[in-house]
C-alpha cells in the first residue's frame, strides 16, 4: 500500500493499491478512521481529496468506472456480487473524463458507501468505507503493478516527442535525450510508456530501411536498468555518457511485420542479441524471451513486409 502525491509533490494521508485484472486494474481505497484529536489519531484522514485525485489520474489515463465495490471487514465476507454498489448520479460502466465534476463523483461514492448494508434507503452510515474500483484500461496488460500503482501514486510528467530514424546515429542521439528526461522525470514523477509505432514505417529513401521511436529504446532500456532482459547479467559495459550498453531487440522483427512498440521490444547484451538472431534455435528462444518477460506479446508474422536489413550490428533491430 502507498499514499499518492498531489501535484505539489505533498503526500495525502490515504492508503491506496492496485491489483491487475485482466482487461484492466482495481483501484483499493483503504478506509478512513479514527478521531481528529485525541489518542486514537485519524487513519487516512485524507480520504477524500485523495480519492478525487485518484479519480482525476484515472481521467487522464483514459480509463472506465465499470464496477464499485464495497470492501470493508464486513463487505468481505459476503459474496462479490453482493458488495457490489450502484451510484446514485452516475450510471456505470463510467467513462472518465478529465473535465468531469470529480467532487461530485466522489459525494456520490461517498453515499453508496453510507448506503450500503442499510435497508430504510437513507444515507447515512460511514461514507468513507474501504472501497474498491474497478477499472477497465487496456493499457494495463503491458505494465508492472510497481509502474501502475506509480502512475496513481504520483504526478505524470511527460517526455518530450523525438522524431523517429532510420539513421542509427540519429536514433542513438535521439534516444540518449528521451532517456536523459525518463531519467530525471522517475526522480519525482512517473512517465507513461510510449505508444511507440504500431506499423512502423520506411524512411523514404532508396534504403528502405524502418524507422525506429527513439522513445521505445529509451523506455524499454530504462526498465532493463541496466540488465540484460534475456540472461539477467549487467551491461558488458558503460557507453562514453556513462549509461549501460544495452541493445534493443523486436522480438517479432519489423521485417516480419512487428510493430516497434514495447510489448514487442526487449532489452538484451549483445551476446544475447546476436543469438536472438542467429542461434539455429532462435524461434525457440524467442518464445522463451515472451515468457519472460511479462510487457512482451507475441506478434504473429506477417509475410511480405520484408525491409533491407542492415549488415553490421546496431542497438536497434
Ligand atoms: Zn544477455
Ligand atoms: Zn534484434
Amino acid at each position: 500500500m502507498l499514499k499518492p502525491f498531489d501535484d505539489n509533490a505533498r503526500e495525502l494521508d490515504a492508503l491506496f493499491s492496485v491489483e491487475l485484472i485482466s482487461d484492466g486494474f482495481d483501484l483499493l481505497v483503504e478506509s478512513r478512521g479514527g478521531a481528529s484529536y485525541g489518542p486514537n489519531l485519524a487513519r487516512n484522514s485524507e480520504y477524500a481529496p485523495a480519492l478525487e485525485l485518484h479519480l482525476f489520474r484515472m481521467a487522464e489515463l483514459g480509463s472506465e468506472l465499470v464496477e464499485l465495490h464495497v470492501a470493508s471487514s464486513v463487505a468481505m465476507k459476503m459474496p462479490e456480487h453482493d458488495r457490489k454498489v450502484k451510484l446514485d448520479k452516475f450510471p456505470l460502466p463510467l467513462n472518465l473524463s478529465p473535465t468531469m465534476d470529480f467532487r461530485e463523483l466522489r459525494l456520490s461514492i461517498g453515499r453508496a458507501s453510507a448506503a450500503f448494508g442499510r435497508t430504510d434507503g437513507s444515507d447515512r452510515g460511514n461514507r468513507t468505507k474501504r472501497m474498491r474500483l474497478r477499472m477497465k484500461w487496456s493499457v494495463a496488460k503491458v505494465m508492472s503493478i510497481n509502474t501502475l500503482e506509480g502512475m496513481l501514486a504520483r504526478p505524470i510528467a511527460t517526455v518530450a516527442n523525438e522524431l523517429p530514424t532510420h539513421d542509427p546515429d540519429k536514433l542513438q542521439e535521439r534516444a540518449a535525450r528521451v532517456a536523459a528526461q525518463y531519467q530525471a522525470a522517475a526522480k519525482r514523477s512517473i512517465v507513461p510508456p510510449p505508444l511507440g509505432q504500431s506499423v512502423p514505417s520506411k524512411a523514404k529513401d532508396s534504403s528502405s530501411r524502418f524507422v525506429r521511436d527513439p522513445a521505445v529504446i529509451a523506455w524499454v532500456l530504462n526498465e532493463a536498468a541496466g540488465y540484460c532482459e534475456i540472461c539477467g547479467r549487467a551491461a558488458p559495459f558503460s557507453r562514453a555518457d556513462g549509461q549501460p550498453y544495452l541493445e534493443v531487440h523486436h522480438v517479432r522483427p519489423l521485417g516480419e511485420g512487428g510493430p516497434d512498440t514495447i510489448d514487442n521490444a526487449a532489452a538484451c547484451c549483445p551476446n544475447c542479441h546476436r543469438q536472438l538472431h542467429h542461434d539455429p534455435g532462435r524461434d525457440m528462444l524467442r518464445r522463451d524471451a515472451i515468457g519472460l518477460i511479462a510487457r512482451l506479446r507475441d506478434y504473429p508474422r506477417i509475410a511480405g513486409n520484408v525491409a533491407t536489413v542492415s549488415k553490421e550490428p546496431q542497438i536497434v533491430e
